[in-house]
Order: C-alpha cells, then sequence, then structure tokens
C-alpha cells in the first residue's frame, strides 16, 4: 500500500498545480504595509505622543504608561482599515517557536450590542493561562499565571490568511514574579549590557558621547520537498529528519546545485516569499541554490539586532506557510537529510554607534582603527573565555548531526580573523612592532595604528566565528533555532570583556597615559588569548589535535554541552550582566536538556514504529517473492538465476533478522533516556534498513527515497 502511494507521489509531482500569486507592485511600494511602522504612527498619533514613542523606540527611554491609550487606538483604527479582526500578543517561549493567543476586538457595548475595543492595557499587558508552557521550574504548573509585556522597540505587524487578519504585537513573556520566562526578556537585557559597555569604551577615546546599538544580518538556510512525500515519512512528520534513507549516487558531489539556476516552480515560490516578507517589513535581499540539492537560503538585509531576530522568526514562518501553498513543505531542521549538508543559520553581527558607525569596520583612519581593534580584542577575549558558552547556544539534538561533519563548522569554537588581521594581532602582540604587511612603517601607538584596508579578510567556510570584512559571523547556529539565545549569550560574553577593558582604560582617559595604557593592554589581551585564533581548515583532523594541544574544548554532545550553563562562571557571567539570574539560567539549562532528550526519545520511537511496521512488512514481501520463485525454479527444475536468488533471499534474510534484536534494544534505552546506547543503536538500525533499501525491489519499497525527495521538486 504505502510502496502503491509513493508511486503515485512520484508519478504526481509533473502535474503540481504552479501558484501564481504575484503582486504586480514593486517591493518599495509592498514594503511594510502590513507594518504598524514609524509612518503610520507618524500619521495617526499626535506629535507630542508620536516624539513619546519614538524616543522609546529609539533611545530605549522607559515607555510612558500615559500615552498607551492613544497609541493602541491608532493601532486599532489602522489594523481595522486593513481588514484586522484580532489581536494578540506574540512573544517567544522557550519552546524555540513563537506563540500567539487571539482576541477579537469586541467588548460589550450596551445590552445586547458589541463594539470594537483595544485599550493601552491590552496593548502593554496581556496574561495569557501560561501553564503549559515549559519553564525548567521557574513556576509549578498550578502557578500558570505569565504576562506579555510589549516591546515598543519591535512594531506590531499584521499576519494575513485569505480569510483574515491578525495584528500582532511583538511581546516578552514573564512569570508573575517577574523572572524571565521567554527568549526575548534576557536578549532585550543582553542588549542593554552589551551596549552600555561599548558605549562606556567609546567614552574612553575622548569622551565619545555616542550611543551602540548592535546589528544582526542573519542568513537562513532550508531544503524543500514535495508535500506527498513529506505526508509518506513520518520521520519527517514527527521528527523533521530522515531516520533511514541513501544517498543516491548523484547527490552534491558536482556541486552544481550551488548558485545553479533556480527551477522555476521553486523560484515561484520564493518570489511569493520575499513579496510576503517585503510587505511585513523584513529586508529579504538574496536568495539563492544552496549547495545541497533541494537546498536553498534566504537572506535579508541587516537590522539592528532584536528587530532582525523577531524578523527571522517570522521567516521561518513565512517559508512553512508559503511552501505549503506551493505544494512543498519546508524542512528547517538542521540535518535533514544523512550523507548530504544540513543547514545552518549565520548570524552576522556587529556593534554600531551613533558617530563612529560600525565598530567593526577597520576604517581607514588611525583613531578609528584604535577603536576597531580594541573591540576586535574585547571580541578576541570574550570567544576564549567563553568559548564552551557559545557551544552551548547552539546545543541542540539536530546540531548535534550537523556541526563536525565536515560540512558546518566544527564543535571547537575559534575565531577566524584572515592573514591581514591577524598579522596586526601579532604586531599588537610583540608591542612595538615596525613593519605591517604591507610595507608600510608603523609603530603600534593609538595615533599610529597601521591604516587597514577594507576587504580585510578572506573567507573561511569552515570556522565557526569568522571576521567577514566588517562583523562577525557565528556560523555554528542551526537552522531551526531561535537565534535569541545565542545572541543573548554573545551580547553578555562581549559586555564582559568591553567592561573589564573599561575599568582599565577610564582612569587614564584623556590623559597622556591613555595610549600607552591601551597598547599595552591590547598586548597583554592577545597574549592570553591568541590560542582562539584559527585560519586554517577546521574539517581536518590536525586542527582537533592542535585545539587540543591549545586547551580548546572540543564537546561533540550538544546535551554535555548545556552543561556548561550551569558553570559557576557562567552563572556569574549572566548574573553579574543582569541577564539572567541563577534560577532563570538553570532553568533554560533544564528546558533544553529535557527537549533534547525528548526528541531524542521520538527518534528512537519513531524508528522502531516505521521498522514495525513499514520495513519489515515490505522486506517480509520480498522475502515472499523470492522464496515463492525459489520454489518454482525448484519445482521447475530450473538451475539457472537459483543461486542468484538464494543468495538474495539468504542476504535480506539476515538483514531481516538483525531488525528485532536493534529494535528491543532501542525501545528498551529509550524507557530509561540511556542516551548513550541511543546513540550507538541508531545509526546500527539506521545502517541496516539502509542495507536493505539498497537491494530490495523499488517497487515495494515503502517509504519515498533521497532520490524522490531531494530531485523530484
Ligand atoms: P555571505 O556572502 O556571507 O553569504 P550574505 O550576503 O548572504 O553574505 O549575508 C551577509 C549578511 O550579513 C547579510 O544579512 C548582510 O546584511 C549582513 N551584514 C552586512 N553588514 C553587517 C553588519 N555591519 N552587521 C550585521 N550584519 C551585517
Ligand atoms: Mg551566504
Amino acid at each position: 500500500m504505502s510502496a502503491e502511494l509513493r508511486k503515485k507521489a512520484v508519478n504526481a509531482i509533473s502535474e503540481v498545480p504552479r501558484v501564481i500569486n504575484v503582486d504586480e507592485r514593486n517591493a518599495t511600494e509592498l514594503y511594510g504595509e502590513d507594518v504598524f511602522g514609524y509612518s503610520e504612527m507618524k500619521r495617526l498619533l499626535p506629535k507630542p505622543i508620536y516624539k513619546d514613542l519614538i524616543n522609546t523606540i529609539q533611545k530605549g527611554d522607559p515607555l510612558n504608561p500615559e500615552i498607551a491609550d492613544e497609541v493602541a487606538d491608532a493601532m486599532k483604527r489602522w489594523a481595522l482599515s486593513k481588514g484586522v479582526s484580532h489581536y494578540t500578543h506574540w512573544f517567544q517561549p522557550l519552546t524555540g517557536t513563537t506563540a500567539e493567543k487571539h482576541d477579537a476586538f469586541l467588548e460589550p457595548s450596551s445590552e445586547h450590542t458589541m463594539k470594537l475595543s483595544f485599550s493601552g492595557k491590552n496593548l502593554i499587558k496581556g496574561e495569557p493561562d501560561a501553564s503549559s508552557f515549559p519553564s525548567g521550574g521557574i513556576r509549578a504548573t498550578f502557578e500558570a499565571r505569565g504576562y506579555t509585556a510589549w516591546d515598543p522597540t519591535s512594531p506590531a505587524f499584521i499576519k494575513r490568511t485569505e480569510n483574515g487578519a491578525t495584528l500582532c504585537i511583538p511581546t516578552a513573556f514573564c512569570s508573575y514574579t517577574g523572572e524571565a520566562l521567554d527568549k526575548k526578556t534576557p536578549l532585550l537585557r543582553s542588549l542593554n549590557a552589551v551596549t552600555s559597555q561599548a558605549e562606556r569604551v567609546l567614552h574612553c577615546f575622548n569622551g565619545d558621547t555616542s550611543t551602540v546599538t548592535a546589528s544582526l544580518g542573519i542568513e537562513q538556510e532550508y531544503f524543500l520537498i514535495d508535500r506527498k512525500f513529506f505526508n509518506l515519512r513520518e520521520d519527517l512528520m514527527l521528527c523533521g529528519r530522515t531516520l533511514f534513507g541513501n544517498v543516491p549516487p548523484k547527490h552534491q558531489q558536482l556541486e552544481d546545485h550551488y548558485f545553479g539556476s533556480i527551477k522555476s516552480r521553486v523560484l515561484e515560490f520564493m518570489t511569493e516569499v520575499d513579496q510576503s516578507l517585503w510587505r511585513l517589513g523584513i529586508p529579504a535581499k538574496t536568495r539563492h541554490n544552496e549547495v545541497a540539492p533541494g537546498q536553498f537560503e534566504l537572506a535579508p538585509i541587516f537590522e539592528e539586532l532584536n528587530l532582525a531576530l523577531d524578523h527571522n522568526m517570522l521567516v521561518m514562518e513565512v517559508l512553512r506557510k508559503v511552501a505549503d501553498h506551493h505544494g512543498f513543505v519546508c524542512l528547517l531542521h538542521e540535518k535533514p537529510f544523512a550523507g548530504i549538508n544540513g543547514s545552518g543559520k549565520h548570524n552576522n553581527w556587529s556593534l554600531c554607534s551613533s558617530t563612529h558607525g560600525n565598530l567593526l569596520n577597520p576604517g581607514k583612519n588611525p583613531h578609528n582603527n584604535a577603536i576597531f581593534l580594541t573591540f576586535l580584542c574585547a571580541i578576541i577575549v570574550a570567544v576564549d573565555k567563553h568559548g564552551d558558552l557559545l557551544r552551548a547556544a547552539v546545543g541542540n539534538l539536530g546540531n548535534e548531526h550537523r556541526l563536525g561533519a565536515a560540512e558546518a563548522p566544527p564543535c571547537i569554537i575559534s575565531i577566524f580573523l584572515g592573514d591581514l588581521l591577524s598579522d596586526v594581532i601579532d604586531q599588537i602582540e610583540k608591542g612595538s612592532a615596525t613593519s605591517s604587511k604591507q610595507g608600510t612603517h608603523m609603530n603600534i601607538g593609538v595615533d599610529t595604528f597601521p591604516v587597514l584596508p577594507r576587504d580585510t579578510s578572506d573567507r573561511n567556510r569552515t570556522s565557526p566565528f569568522a571576521f567577514t570584512g566588517n562583523k562577525f559571523e557565528f556560523r555554528a547556529v542551526g537552522s531551526s533555532q531561535n537565534s535569541s539565545w545565542p545572541m543573548t549569550i554573545l551580547n553578555t560574553m562581549v559586555a564582559e570583556s568591553l567592561d573589564e577593558i573599561a575599568n582599565v582604560l577610564e582612569p587614564v582617559a584623556g590623559t597622556p597615559k591613555f595610549n600607552k595604557t591601551l597598547q599595552k593592554l591590547l598586548q597583554s589581551l592577545v597574549k592570553q588569548h591568541k590560542r582562539i585564533i584559527f585560519n586554517g581548515d577546521g574539517y581536518t583532523e590536525a586542527w582537533i589535535k592542535e585545539a587540543e594541544r591549545r586547551g580548546l574544548p572540543n564537546i561533540r554532545s550538544s546535551c554535555e554541552a548545556l552543561d556548561v550553563l550551569l558553570s559557576k562562571r557562567s552563572m556569574d557571567l549572566f548574573e553579574k550582566y543582569q541577564v539572567l539570574n541563577h534560577v532563570e539560567l538553570k532553568a533554560r539549562h533544564d528546558v533544553y536538556v529535557e527537549n533534547y532528550i525528548k526528541r531524542l526519545e521520538i527518534e528512537v520511537n519513531t524508528a522502531v514504529q516505521m521498522v514495525q511496521t513499514q520495513i519489515i512488512p515490505a522486506v517480509t514481501q520480498q522475502l515472499f517473492q523470492l522464496t515463492s520463485t525459489l520454489e518454482k525454479l525448484k519445482a521447475t527444475g530450473t538451475k539457472a538465476g537459483y543461486e542468484c536468488v538464494r543468495a538474495r533471499a539468504e542476504f535480506i534474510g539476515e538483514n531481516l533478522d538483525a531488525l528485532p534484536k536493534c529494535t528491543t534494544e532501542l525501545t528498551a534505552a529509550a524507557k530509561i533516556q540511556d542516551t548513550k546506547v541511543i546513540k550507538k543503536q541508531m545509526p546500527i538500525l539506521r545502517g541496516i534498513v539502509n542495507t536493505l533499501e539498497s537491494v530490495v525491489d523499488d517497487d515495494l519499497w515503502p517509504m519515498p527515497k533521497y532520490l524522490d525527495m531531494l530531485f523530484l521538486i
């Protein structure tokens, strides 16, 4: 039966109805039409209220509760004019997805009548029954109260379906007692920490008083497969990845998919994705085929970090929804298919000052270089001190199959700087170097820092944390992750090293000692922390050995990596910068570990179910066919072919016999959450099933193969 469905699905691909759903307007006309952005606020709000709100959004001034009613009213009028019937506080619980609970703009007015209403109170605060969200023990189930609080720095937007629209208000989510139950709250706190410490450091340079913001551009990788295939694979439906399956003889070896011409059906999908994102004010910019067949990438232009993160959550949602329109399923798992590349989410991160612009831009004049090199050193220090935290930041089950698989960065966290910057760092280490690679004469004093050319780095796709010209690219983040967590960690670590730098510089700021102190400080920081810099090939065995020699951690298991969160060093770090207190941090550890183990359990139970209800029956049928053939050959006295069929039956039978032992052990291990046994046995089970897939009659195989899923789109 399932084999028949597979054939049907394969045959139906050529008849897939194409969805043409293009808006003829250009990108700027569409842009932001479903966002309650600056222009709408300006148009609909009284001037003083608009000003107040802008100060909150741009300068981080506390929100004036008195203006909330007016803002809510303007928002309601705007939303109603756009056909919106409901509103929701949109938040990011620890599940890793987004959450929403809709309320109609409806309220009893007088007897038997209703009015449309939305007050400042509705805007600022919500109180969903939060009992079923993971809290990591912060709150007992009976204490259901959770509050959502409006984040005015991320604009409200409209989500549409064919049948109506909902106003979404980005919010933070916390418990009755004020603990963060979500990903946004600690993120906002970490932004506060890193930007204020950055401002302190900048202030040491000639009393600079600029404000600092963090920026983020997220490249999102994903797979598309036809929905008919997806529906026939329990593993994809339940685990997001295939638990069995062989790569076809040709997959990505020829690298002919990467940047290849995009198939029409996919391009139609991408066009609708881009237009949907533009309407939401998300600056989708780049789209292309990725390395693996069926794999693609989307990258928007970078934005203020908090906004970029909300936008990435929407990007993932839009990808999934639009895929559905087009008869696809969008797979965001880190490793949907074994044997070919998995998907990541490159986080391009930088700090930006209101007067100096991008602080990670090496720039042309030596004074800016001094600032640039100070921030560069701060990041080097942070990543060296807390590389294990960055590993923990990307520690989910899916990423475990991707990191270190010679296609994605390894589990060892290191920094790639490129030759030129490494040379500059070497000179800082020597303290008084007198030459640069370009051959110019220089002395590493603040006013004579080397003049750096714009394009200061090459590319190195094997590095987890690479300097790419004017920003750092954290490449280890998994494609399905909410990047808030990795960014919270990165911001907090960098806040600490900037704090320590500011502590040294502040006493000498504005004095003649400043240059010398800075020079000495950077020299000692480079000396202590340069082991984290690695410009070579991160995929090699040699690097693993070298990293070990340097004392850099190589934590392969995501679950083990999560334990770093519990170390005193981590606890103190998050507490010191008021990002997460001990209880909140431990809660995150517990939620992520539980999620990891539950997912592993689901994978085991899915694999066992598929083996028992699909694979064993199909293989048994094959065996029956072969043994019937053998009987017939015997009965007719036909010798030719007998041996071949017998050997085949024998081989298939042996593999069939090997299955129950594996499934029994796995089921038992899943029951007691023995992750060690599971991790050992799952590849064995997969190996047997894959062997069977490679010998069983194609017409009998009960589920879509990689060939079907990856090439028929
Ligand atoms: P790549 O060549 O690395 O694949 P892409 O163009 O796909 O580059 O993506 C690079 C991402 O980095 C984009 O989202 C881009 O807007 C972003 N980016 C560029 N400059 C900065 C910056 N200063 N801060 C943060 N992100 C940036
Ligand atoms: Mg890219």
